[in-house]
């Protein structure tokens, strides 16, 4: 680009240098504003019975609607929002906004699955998320059993007691931990056992090396068993291909997502899905 604006390479690195700079700060102040004025909204996707096909939950996946820049995946922001602490308001409006619309799928009545949170590390270092979410099921007069939350293997690792204590408190209520990207950390079985974790979601990264050599399959066998062990349900993330189901069902994984069921989708969308209940029909019955 540089040789074809034919002005010198050299004010051009400068420009660079101050667009980077000065985007990094655009990129900030606009999200500091997407949250003011509440720009993100919920996509849902679905997880299935591996072997009946039926809706088992939905997990909550936020996006950023932006006025400058359409849609926006959470990969784009949410790094910057742990970095300048942000997160922690963004988790509050997720929260609120996935108890809102479970309290209007459940006031006309609709079929409830549980939906699960991500949470990120950041928001449980900086504490409070446990009453946040008692507050929230409270004010919203939803049951417990209806939220789940999502934490990683490096969220989880914290030695701080009071990472601890807000795990416990959550539990406490009657909600369930899913220890998420299993496998990407490095967490110890004796971590596992000291929190109330009740499901792993083994990452996408282990479900794509299915079928394609022995030593993938045995090694997800091995996470099966493990959680089976510690009398933890299973859940494979980034299905995509019936070959995965199959060797799934094989080595007895309970819960499946992927793309094969359903990406993501707006709430309008999910709502259909929530209808059917039994989203992998075709499959069972072939
Ligand atoms: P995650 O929790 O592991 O979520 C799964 C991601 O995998 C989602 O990406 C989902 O769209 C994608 N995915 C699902 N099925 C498939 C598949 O079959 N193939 C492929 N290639 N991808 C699949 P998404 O929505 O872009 O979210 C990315 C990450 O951002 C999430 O990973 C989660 O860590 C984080 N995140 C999303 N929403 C929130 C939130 O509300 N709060 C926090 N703290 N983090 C969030
Ligand atoms: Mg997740
Ligand atoms: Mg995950
Ligand atoms: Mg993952």
């Amino acid at each position: 680009a540089a040789k074809e604006e034919g002005k010198g390479t050299f004010h051009f690195y400068d420009q660079q240098l101050y667009d980077s700079i000065r985007s990094k700060l655009n990129a900030e102040a606009e999200l500091v504003r997407a949250i003011a004025e509440n720009q993100f909204e919920m996509h849902y996707q679905p997880r299935v019975n591996a072997f009946t096909g039926q809706l088992t939950g939905l997990e909550a996946l936020v996006r950023w609607r932006s006025p400058l820049r359409g849609l926006i995946h959470p990969s784009e922001f949410i790094p910057l929002a742990e970095k300048n602490g942000c997160i922690v308001q963004l988790g509050e409006l997720v929260i609120d906004q996935v108890c809102v619309q479970i309290a209007q799928w459940q006031r006309e009545g609709e079929p409830l699955v549980p939906v699960s949170v991500n949470i990120s590390p950041t928001q449980l270092n900086v504490g409070g998320v446990d009453t946040l979410i008692a507050g929230l099921l409270k004010s919203h007069g939803i049951a417990p059993e209806l939220i789940e939350v999502e934490l990683t293997e490096s969220a989880m690792m914290s030695e701080s007691t009071d990472v601890i204590g807000q795990l416990a408190a959550i539990s406490a209520l009657g909600i369930k931990i899913h220890l998420d990207d299993f496998g990407t950390g490095y967490s110890s079985l004796s971590r596992l056992q000291e929190i109330d974790m009740q499901i792993i979601k083994v990452d996408r990264a282990f479900t794509s090396r299915l079928g394609a050599g022995p030593e993938g399959d045995i090694l997800f066998k091995t996470i099966v068993l493990m959680a089976k062990a510690l009398d933890m349900g299973v859940i494979a993330e980034g299905v995509e291909t019936e070959e995965q189901l199959h060797i799934l069902r094989e080595l007895g994984c309970d819960e499946v997502q992927g793309y094969l069921i359903a990406p993501p989708l707006p709430a309008a969308d999910i709502l259909a899905l929530m209808h059917r209940q039994y989203l992998l029909a075709d499959a069972v019955t072939s």
